[in-house]
């Protein structure tokens, strides 16, 4: 195998293409580590799988202890200040169906993405440009890893497996509509 040191995390679309099929990645720079190991998954599906989860990992350890939706008693700080009679956040009033007393029960990366202006004021958030490991997604997987609410894990996958972006989108639509 051929061996490419990483020195940034620019080209990435091209370091994933079939020309770079045997090309082992590694980096000096630690905060390469987790590209240079979604870029030496070489089956397609894994290194997605290993995109998204990792992704996930990175956010949730971000915002862990930054408290920013504040939840008293089933309601946020938005819910409590507007006097709203609905419980569990932005899962609550959109009926999500994946909402359990204790959180969320699958992983979902658009809506740990989310947050509302409030929210957005109160702290600085993370956004798809912040997680440079998202850049190993194209612009098209990047682009379903934000309209995907409600959907599970293993949804979104099949999404950013999909080449069609009309039929992921398809998908996301159909799943809405007959939530
Ligand atoms: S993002 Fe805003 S509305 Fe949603 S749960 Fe947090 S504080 Fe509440
Ligand atoms: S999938 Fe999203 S909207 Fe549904 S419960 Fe989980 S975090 Fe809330």
């Amino acid at each position: 195998m051929k061996i490419k040191k990483l020195s940034n995390s620019n080209k990435l679309w091209l370091y994933k293409s079939i020309f770079y099929r045997n090309t082992l990645f590694e980096s000096d720079d630690n905060n390469l580590d987790n590209i240079v190991k979604a870029l030496n998954i070489k089956k397609r599906k894994d290194r997605i799988d290993f995109v998204y989860d990792t992704a996930c990992d990175l956010i949730d350890e971000y915002m862990k202890d930054k408290n920013v939706c504040d939840f008293k008693d089933g309601k946020c700080f938005v819910q409590r200040r507007n006097g709203s009679t609905s419980c569990d956040g932005c899962c609550g009033p959109i009926k999500c169906k994946h909402v359990t007393g204790k959180g969320c029960s699958t992983k979902n990366i658009s809506c740990k993405l989310f947050y509302c202006p409030s929210a957005r004021r109160k702290a600085k958030v993370l956004g798809v440009r912040n997680i440079d490991l998202l850049k190993v997604l194209s612009i098209r997987q990047r682009v379903i890893c934000l309209i995907n609410v409600t959907s599970t894990r293993e949804q979104i996958l099949k999404d950013l497996y999909s080449y069609s972006f009309i039929y992921a989108i398809l998908r996301i639509f159909i799943r809405d509509c007959i939530k």
